[in-house]
């Protein structure tokens, strides 16, 4: 079994085993046999029949690249596996009538395919050539593995252009008058093949290697080499595919069958099931009398797998069930490669099978339902993030269009329309039944209208926590966010885009999942809520420890969330229900007042509509909770800004002069025109009173003006400075419970307060709750079942979790301004300013506000989890920032006891899958 040497490091002997047959090289070490070697050992084992051969390890080629030197004794351990195989094929290397030919290939630990290299039919020399001549009669086969073989070798282990040889097959073709390979005969693949040798000569300066040992070396180097070629370092990149996930490449060495040897020969490719629609039945192509880079190169159509029934029937009985051990023996669908040399079928490779998201879910339903896998295993085979191509719309994968922009990727999905570049055009188009893209230089919650009407949101600032991104997330509408290369011009009407210039009602396309841009409309495939998926998620829901909820704050978000599975609403953020257009100027009256009555008076105005919003949203997730945040962003975010301010000022005072001209006009003409009502109604008042509220505005605006509004007077340092606010939310929530309560419908309001320091903060908000709780109670009825609680989003409120838990029935921890806080990184420029080069230079492996930083805020949220339930044991403690709907991060919340995961309603199915899957990782481990 061991051909391995033994090999010194410093001063210790290691007896390191380079060199595994199939026959006994273990399956399951694809670390130290690849992917490709473990399963050729596997399939061996299990009686499949795979042509005889031997796997060196990752370990060689390893030793090998760190002194440019194959490991000493390697080559007589690969003699005695080659003696082995001759023995068992009864074929000679490198000499006689019925000579033994190899392929090398390689095969890393993570499949990286066609980033490596490998050679065929090594093995032949002059010698051979004449032996497979005599042996098969075919003198056209013997040449055209021969050439095949010289290229192929050349280029790999000998580094000699693709191209040199090119030139010459192309001339033969020419001479021969061929177009197709398949037209030439043994003739001209003889005299290519002397082409070749020529070639070799002349760029090597040394004759083709005869002997079949050295071909063999110089094949391992070349394939150890390839590890560190530029296509498998740049996919390592891409792929994230770290050492110790794979760390160097096998060398596969296996006894050449062929495909091409007649009518009783094929070659092909197969998966156990379609892996398109996950349907259960044969799939795959082949070819007739063909090798195997045939099928892939396109020159002759190859037939489907069904096809080989009828034209070569025993070996497709022997085909059914090579997918049937397959199947069974590693319980997941397979992709493998198969060969049928004179009648026989062999197996060449197995891997599991990749395929799209439906499918996927498809599999794990049915394979769970044929008893080929267990439940839980059924959950596990399904990354979550996978889940993502089934809730939103797609681009069609076979566009071809490149794009013309990109940025974040802030919320997926795909969508066209023509792109217009305020909300208010928007909703006027929208409602005409037209298909819009709004496209912002960043978004306010003013513009909340023109997401109700878009399709989709793209932005030209602003990163995956801006305002843009997590309303679109929350709506499930496609948003690119940050396309810092588009620069917006609302005033001409137009977006500059590279060389490009949009114009309002061009169309684009946007993809919300990459982030990029496209010009016109590229066609879409649309989501698929399958009954499968929702089963399978209701397995995942069984098997979770942490509920999913979802962040919504209207009742239509409410609605879409519940459909997605939502456990309840995690996250009402009360702003956003202050942005309609028919309560925006109550709101900026209540901003704009200045005294505490005025302020009242419009507060009035919005209770009832706060309550009716209650009332529908938590009929909506009844009996499930609904976590209700109080007013959390500074008063500015509801006004526009100075500079609209000014300009409107500016254009109102030239109105202004306008209607004072008409007057004087129209006083000096005798018999002077009667003008329509409403510029009548116009009068110079009118524009004084509009101008002194813009005015007043302005005031109010740089009154508000903060250098750093994120962390200056917002969430409960606001409610603590206007009580009447928070008094005012306090009671439509308890008021809409109470008439839920009426009428029968269970709920569990949870009153929320934000940006909490300290639990002095708390006292002062908790007895206006008491107080309207006695008040509400007393005028319906009703008893009243709630909970109080905080949002944990600074850090102070992390390490003061004890001191909170005294007040706080329950902590949510709000992460993105905590990791903000964190960082000292703002959640609005760090994206599209400097965290991708840290991602790419790995300084932050990824990106805060989108995964938990489990090292700096995670620590940091353990800590407020020990020290909460310190003081209150049964404390419920959830996420609700932009980082709890991801896998990693759901992880992370299960291990350190999180009750729920609160993420935006179209990640719910993901995030349930996610909650599965820590628990079961969690038990294993
Ligand atoms: C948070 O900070 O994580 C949070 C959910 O609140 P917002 O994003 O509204 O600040
Ligand atoms: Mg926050």
């Amino acid at each position: 079994m061991c051909t391995g040497p033994s090999i010194t490091f410093g001063d210790n002997l290691v007896n390191k085993q380079h060199v595994y047959s199939f026959a006994l090289g273990d399956g399951h070490n694809k670390k130290l046999l690849g992917g490709k070697g473990a399963n050729l050992c596997e399939m061996t084992q299990i009686g499949i029949n795979v042509p005889p051969g031997f796997v060196i390890t990752t370990e060689a080629c390893l030793d090998y690249l760190k002194g440019n030197e194959l490991p000493a004794t390697l080559m007589e351990s690969v003699k005695a596996e080659i003696a082995k195989l001759e023995a068992l094929t009864k074929k000679t290397f490198g000499a006689g009538p019925n000579p033994l030919l190899v392929s090398v290939r390689s095969g890393s630990a993570m499949s990286m395919p066609g980033m490596m290299d490998t050679i065929l039919n090594l093995g032949l020399n002059d010698e051979t050539l004449a032996g497979l001549i005599k042996q098969t009669g075919d003198e056209r086969f013997a040449y055209d593995a021969y050439r095949r073989f010289i290229q192929l070798f050349g280029k790999v282990a000998l580094g000699i252009g693709d191209e040199k040889f090119d030139e010459h097959f192309e001339d033969v073709k020419k001479q021969a008058g061929v177009k197709a390979d398949v037209g030439l005969d043994a003739g001209h693949l003889k005299q290519i093949s002397e082409k070749f040798l020529d070639v070799v000569r002349h760029e090597t300066g040394a004759e083709f290697p005869q002997d079949v040992m050295t071909q063999l070396r110089l094949a391992v180097e070349a394939v150890f080499r390839s590890w560190m070629g530029k296509r498998a370092v740049d996919y390592r990149r891409e792929f994230h595919i770290t050492p110790d996930m794979a760390n160097g490449t096998a060398v596969n060495i296996c006894t050449m069958v062929f495909g091409n040897m007649g009518d009783d020969c094929a070659t092909g490719v197969g998966f156990t099931r379609n892996p398109g629609t996950g349907e259960n039945e044969m799939f795959g192509e082949y070819l007739t009398n063909a090798q195997g880079e045939d099928v892939v190169a396109g020159i002759r159509t190859p037939k489907p797998l069904q096809r080989m029934e009828q034209e070569m029937p025993s070996q497709y009985a022997q085909l059914v069930e090579l997918r049937n051990t397959l199947e069974s023996h590693y319980k997941e669908v397979q992709d493998y490669e198969f060969t049928i040399e004179k009648g026989t079928l062999y197996c060449l490779q197995t891997r599991n099978g990749k395929m799209n998201a439906a499918a996927m879910v498809k599999t794990s339903v049915d394979m769970y339902r044929e008893s080929l896998i267990t439940r839980d295993q059924s959950l596990l085979r399904i990354d979550p993030e996978l889940l993502e191509q089934l809730l939103h719309p797609s681009l069609d994968p076979e566009h071809t269009s490149a794009p013309i922009a990109s940025g974040l990727p802030a919320s997926p999905g795909a969508a066209s329309g023509m792109c217009v570049f305020d909300a208010d055009l928007a909703e006027k188009l929208g409602r005409t039944g037209k298909k819009v893209i709004l496209v912002r230089e960043e978004t306010r919650p003013e513009d909340i209208h023109g997401f109700f009407a878009a399709e989709g949101i793209l932005t030209s600032r602003g990163g995956k926590t801006s305002h843009a991104a997590v309303v679109a997330r929350g709506m499930g509408k496609p948003c690119v966010a940050g396309a810092e290369g588009i620069n917006v011009d609302v005033d001409l009407r137009l977006a500059y885009v590279g060389e490009h210039i949009l114009h309002e009602g061009d169309v684009i396309t946007l993809d919300g999942a990459t982030g990029k841009v496209y010009l016109g409309a590229i066609p879409t495939l649309q989501a698929d809520f399958s009954d499968d998926l929702k089963e399978l998620l209701g397995w995942a829901d069984e098997v979770a420890q942490m509920k999913v909820m979802a962040n919504a704050d209207t009742p239509d978000a409410a609605k879409m969330a519940h459909e997605y599975g939502a456990m309840g609403i995690g996250l009402c953020r009360t702003e956003r229900m202050f942005n309609a257009s028919d309560r925006l100027p109550i709101v900026i009256d209540m901003i704009l007042a200045n005294t505490a009555e005025e302020r009242q008076g419009a507060l009035d105005q919005l209770l009832p509509i706060q309550r009716a919003d209650f009332i529908e949203l938590f009929s909506v997730m009844a009996p499930d909770p609904v976590t209700v945040r109080l007013l959390d962003p500074p008063m500015h975010e509801f006004l526009p800004t100075e500079h609209q301010l000014l300009e409107q000022i500016r254009t109102l005072e030239l109105y202004r002069d306008v209607v004072r001209g008409r007057q004087i006009a129209l006083a000096s003409i005798a018999n002077a025109p009667a003008l329509p009502e409403a510029f009548s109604e116009l009068s110079e008042e009118h524009v004084n009173d509009g101008l002194l509220k813009k005015e007043r505005m302005l005031q109010k605006v740089r009154e508000l003006q903060e250098t750093n509004p994120m962390l200056g007077h917002r969430g409960v340092r606001l409610g603590i400075t206007y009580p009447e606010i928070y008094a005012m939310q306090i009671q439509a929530i308890l008021e809409a419970a109470a008439v839920c309560a009426r009428n029968g419908i269970t709920v569990e309001p949870e009153i929320m307060v934000p940006q909490v320091i300290t639990t002095q903060e708390l006292t002062k908000v908790k007895p206006t709750v008491d107080r309207l709780k006695q008040q509400v109670e007393k005028e319906t009825g009703q008893e009243l079942h709630f909970k109080f609680g905080t949002m944990i989003e600074t850090v102070r409120a992390c390490t003061r979790a004890r001191q909170l838990a005294v007040n706080a029935e329950f902590f949510s921890f709000g992460t993105n301004d905590l990791t903000q806080a964190v960082f000292s990184f703002s959640r609005e420029d760090a994206e599209n300013k400097f965290l991708p080069m840290y991602n790419q230079t790995g300084i932050l492996n990824d990106n805060p506000f989108e995964v938990l930083d489990v090292h700096g805020v995670g620590r940091l949220m353990k800590m407020a989890v020990k020290g909460g339930r310190e003081i209150r044991q049964d404390l419920k403690i959830g996420i609700c920032g932009e980082q709890g709907g991801h896998p990693k991060t759901i992880d992370f919340c299960h291990r350190v006891g999180l009750d729920y995961v609160s993420c935006s309603g179209p990640r719910v199915p993901i995030a349930r899958l996610a909650a599965a899957h820590a628990r079961l990782r969690a038990v294993q481990s």
